[in-house]
């Protein structure tokens, strides 16, 4: 057995902890280089998505390394969305039928930080930080890095290199621009940005609003929304056009005008904010993109992972998952060849991983297009809060048969993004298409409702495959 392979990671944050805590826990000498400083000592989260919304694909990630109790603590329950409307009118939209479904906000600092603590308590890791990858030569296997204090460079060489260093992967520029190999790479914006803002704690420290649910203010073509951390304050984000509309991030520039746009739109939000206009200002506005790309290695040296092989839109709340799913996957690959000690070992594992990974990333990533849609505006018609009081009955009457896409992606894990993607999608095409054909309504009976929706489904499915639109590629 050869375990002694020396593996370099390239980026500490969430995905990458969690790799090298799984990687050291399987014995490799692992070691990883990070580009900030150690945020266990430092500070950072300024200007990042302070909290994510942690759900069962991760839960997962965290129980193959044994971690999910003390993860669990740092974890606040949302269990459902709280939709305010324009007049300040509240509604708890539930994410499942089912009590015991629902997913958590969590500090991504104080996730990140317990994963680096449980990956630097294997001897054969090591974590450096401060240290910034410049360069990775995928041919030799060995990676440029620079000191951030001394400005030194130096190069490191390994048997295999796993990129896990964000959207903006300095692997996966390498791939591209040294053309190579036939890389395939396409970057879409958003037209819309985002900004944080924050809800503080009242006097007593404690929540000025409901703690457990994500609150979405969501007002057709753009979009707030709140979850809560746990020292009773809530971080809240505004996704909003750069260009578009009456308002938008390049014309709030006065005070005045954000305090305007917040008094029409958000003005119960506004009430919780007194300090919205210095947030506004203080933080940064920032782009939302999709990167898809293949292959993710380069033959057996180098693999992307995370978000720097598919990094999504955040409005399914489920990069960070997708990301440790990642881990949970390649982890699966690694158990059928678990002694890898040559290149051609490596490659057969990278190419495996990513001929079943890649369809539910490239699924995942475009779910959260749609859910973009969704949250901001399809909430709030009448049809769409129809379709989901039915499932939501559904899935409480009959939670082994009926699973809203919601539910599938969500709380499915035992399933892949992609094959829940093409039930969700069936599924909602065929209620809706019901509720509108006047063929159901929520008040009929329940059994009545869930065969009607299945045969539809079932014949939308059947039309999508005669048309191979579903075919597993
Ligand atoms: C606004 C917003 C909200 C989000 N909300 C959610 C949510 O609710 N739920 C969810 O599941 N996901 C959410 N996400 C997505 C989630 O943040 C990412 O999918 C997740 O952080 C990916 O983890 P990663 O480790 O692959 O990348 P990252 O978290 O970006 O980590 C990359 C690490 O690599 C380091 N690095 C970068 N370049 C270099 C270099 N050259 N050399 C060395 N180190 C380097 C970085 O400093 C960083 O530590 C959200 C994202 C955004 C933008």
């Amino acid at each position: 057995m050869n375990k002694q392979q020396n593996i370099i990671i390239i980026g500490a944050g969430l995905c990458g902890s969690l790799l090298a805590l799984r990687l050291g826990q399987r014995g490799y000498l692992v070691t990883v280089y990070e580009k900030r400083p150690d945020l266990r000592k430092v500070n950072l989260d300024a200007g990042r998505s302070i909290n994510l919304a942690f759900s069962n694909r991760g839960i997962k990630a965290m129980k193959l390394v044994g971690i999910d109790k003390k993860v669990e603590a740092l974890c606040i329950p949302m269990h459902g969305r709280m939709l305010h409307d324009i007049q300040g009118n509240t509604m708890l939209a539930p994410y499942s039928g089912k009590d015991n479904e629902y997913i958590n906000s969590i500090s991504r600092s104080q996730l990140n930080a317990l994963l680096l603590d449980e990956a630097e308590k294997h001897s054969n890791v090591t974590l450096y930080f401060n240290k910034t990858c410049k360069s990775v030569n995928f041919e030799n296997t060995t990676a440029q890095f620079e000191d951030y204090n001394s400005k030194h460079l130096f190069v490191e060489d390994a048997d295999v290199i796993f990129a896990t260093d964000g959207a903006g992967s300095v692997l996966r520029k390498n791939y591209f621009l040294r053309k190579k190999f036939l890389f395939s790479f396409s970057q879409q914006y958003l037209t819309h940005g985002y900004k944080e803002l924050s809800i503080l704690p009242d006097d007593k420290g404690n929540f000025k609003t409901f703690k457990n649910a994500l609150h979405i203010w969501g007002r057709e073509s753009f979009m707030l929304i709140a979850l809560p951390n746990l020292d009773g304050s809530f971080t809240v984000t505004l996704f909003l056009s750069f260009n578009e509309g009456t308002y938008n991030f390049n014309n709030l520039t006065s005070e005045d005008r954000v305090t305007e746009f917040f008094s029409i739109y958000f003005k119960d939000a506004l009430e919780l904010m007194p300090n919205v206009t210095k947030d506004f200002f203080k933080n940064p506005t920032s782009p939302l993109g999709t990167v898809k790309c293949s292959p993710w290695h380069y033959r057996g040296n180098t693999l992307l992972m995370g978000d720097a092989a598919h990094a999504i839109v955040p409005f399914y709340g489920q990069g960070m998952n997708a990301s440790f799913e990642d881990v949970v996957e390649f982890d699966k690959v690694l158990e059928t060849h678990p002694n890898p000690n040559s290149k051609s070992d490596w490659e057969t594992i990278f190419k495996t991983y990513e001929s079943t990974r890649k369809q539910d990333t490239d699924a995942i990533a475009d779910l959260a297009i749609d859910n973009f849609h969704e949250m901001k505006d399809h909430v709030n018609h009448a049809i769409f809060r129809e379709k989901r009081q039915i499932e939501l009955a559904l899935e409480k009457e009959f939670p082994r048969d009926y699973a809203s896409k919601y539910r599938l992606v969500t709380f499915k894990e035992e399933i892949g993004y992609r094959e829940a993607m093409l039930r969700g999608r069936a599924q909602d095409k065929a209620i809706l298409k019901l509720i509108s054909d006047k063929e159901i309504t929520s008040s009929d009976d329940l059994n009545v409702i869930l065969e009607k929706i299945k045969k539809e489904t079932n014949a939308i499915l059947e039309d999508d495959r005669i048309a191979a639109l579903n075919q597993v590629i």
